[in-house]
């Protein structure tokens, strides 16, 4: 932020106008889970990852939506007000986080006049201000849908909107057409450089790079002597999040992103893993488990970069549904805990309501970056405690690569209350907890 305010000051203009998303709070994971959302309602065979989603960088919805009509027949209006819906929850559900600029300005500023002009619905708009406890510092929100404007056109007509000339004002943006434009208006212009246009340039006056420095996620808990998730002894950090709804799962309170969890950066997370590093001895180290770690991935990389930095090993306890770049992240584990629910599509989406393709694309990665890996499946009495069953778990790892060891977990009925608390419905009541030594025996079958 070198500079900013001192830049800002030698311009001599008292009125902000800031875009919402993408200015205000970091809504790339919002549009890229909306996106992926649609993407892969429209086509079930589809998995849609951040390497598809880097090509939408800076593009819009509109422009989109029309270039995936190409890959079939969809009906274009539906798809994008589908998206925009999804990322309306999301920004609503989602942890956003404020640029730090924005303190500075409001600091350094005490007289300017800020308002928001976006695309985003009044509502959201103000819940978000709300949640982050800064609507005070906005005389108002000039939201596109409610007045049925485009952006250029506010800007074109701003005098008659926030009382001030073009002249006065100084223009926060993401997006390079309405920094253009409001450059050729008189506007100064303040672009804000986000994971979203990183790949763009553009024409304004003075560039502000608001890329996260530091790293946020959401931990449940965490476990500092784990003898159970990989070898050795393990630090085990469970993080927030899954998309699957496993009905043998004991650990439904990790469901929702935004569940009960502590917000950690990488680093603060990395220096407690490193606390205890002179216990791990050879064989342990760290295990990234959940929920479901991969639903948080700029976090896992980042406390996966780190650790492997500080010399620890690393280990992720996943499902394979998540989402970010596998491969990147593969590059930083020492050893994958892979969970099988079930290696039969239909047996697979009755036990944990999705399609396993995107079971299937994450295993693809592993075998591609050619990660050592355990395999394990949850054994659940009439269930898949039967030979066939183990049996086709057995075909199926003989087929992999690296496989290390294939271990069978005994269905437990630990979970039940959380279910009662939570007043979700629990799906395998009457189900007996599976025989231990029964287990065991059908571990014979995998030799
Ligand atoms: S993947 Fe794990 S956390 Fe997610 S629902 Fe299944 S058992 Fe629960």
């Amino acid at each position: 932020m070198d500079g900013l305010v001192e830049q800002i000051k030698s311009w001599q203009r008292d009125v902000f106008i800031f875009d919402f998303d993408g200015t205000l709070l970091n809504s790339e994971p919002c549009h890229f889970l909306s996106h992926k959302k649609v993407i892969e309602n429209l086509f079930p065979d589809k998995v849609f990852t951040m390497e598809d989603f880097k090509n939408f960088t800076g593009k819009r919805d509109v422009d989109i939506y029309q270039e995936i009509s190409t890959w079939g027949n969809i009906d274009k209006e539906k798809a994008i007000s589908d998206k925009q819906k999804y990322s309306l929850e999301m920004l609503r559900q989602e942890s956003v986080k404020i640029f730090d600029y924005f303190f500075l300005l409001v600091k350094n500023f005490p007289t300017a006049h800020f308002f928001i002009a976006s695309n985003q619905d009044e509502n959201t708009i103000t819940e978000v201000l709300k949640s982050k406890k800064i609507e005070k510092y906005f005389e108002k929100v000039f939201s596109m849908p409610s007045l049925k404007l485009q952006k250029d056109q506010f800007l074109k007509n701003v005098e008659k909107f926030v009382g001030a000339k073009a002249q006065q004002v100084v223009l926060f943006e993401d997006s390079s057409s309405a920094l253009a434009l409001g450059k050729k208006l008189g506007m100064k212009t303040v672009g804000i450089k986000n994971e979203a246009n990183l790949y763009q340039t553009f024409d304004c006056d003075m560039q502000q790079d608001c890329m996260q420095k530091e790293v946020f996620g959401r931990v449940n808990s965490i476990e500092t002597m784990g003898l159970v998730d990989g070898p050795g002894i393990r630090f085990v950090a469970f993080l927030q999040g899954c998309h699957l709804r496993c009905k043998y799962c004991h650990n439904p309170e990790t469901w929702p992103l935004n569940g009960q969890s502590e917000e950690i950066s990488a680093t603060e997370l990395v220096k407690k893993i490193e606390k205890y590093k002179n216990y791990y001895g050879s064989d342990g180290g760290v295990t990234f488990s959940g929920g479901e770690p991969l639903l948080q991935p700029q976090f896992l990389l980042e406390c996966l970069k780190l650790c492997k930095q500080k010399g620890i090993n690393t280990a992720l306890d996943t499902a394979g549904v998540g989402f970010g770049d596998y491969k990147e992240i593969l590059k930083y584990v020492d050893l994958v805990i892979l969970d099988v629910k079930a290696v039969d599509e239909k047996e697979y989406k009755e036990l944990t309501g999705e399609s396993i393709k995107h079971f299937n694309h994450f295993l693809k990665q592993v075998q591609n970056s050619g990660n050592k890996l355990w395999l394990r499946q949850v054994i659940v009495p009439g269930m898949n405690d039967d030979e066939k069953h183990i049996l086709s778990l057995r075909h199926f790892a003989k087929k992999l690569q690296n496989v290390e060891r294939v271990e069978l977990l005994p269905y437990k009925t630990i979970g039940v209350s959380k279910y009662q608390q939570l007043k979700i419905p629990y799906r395998l009541n009457g189900v007996a907890e599976m025989d231990e030594d029964k287990c065991k025996n059908l571990e014979e079958l995998l030799k």
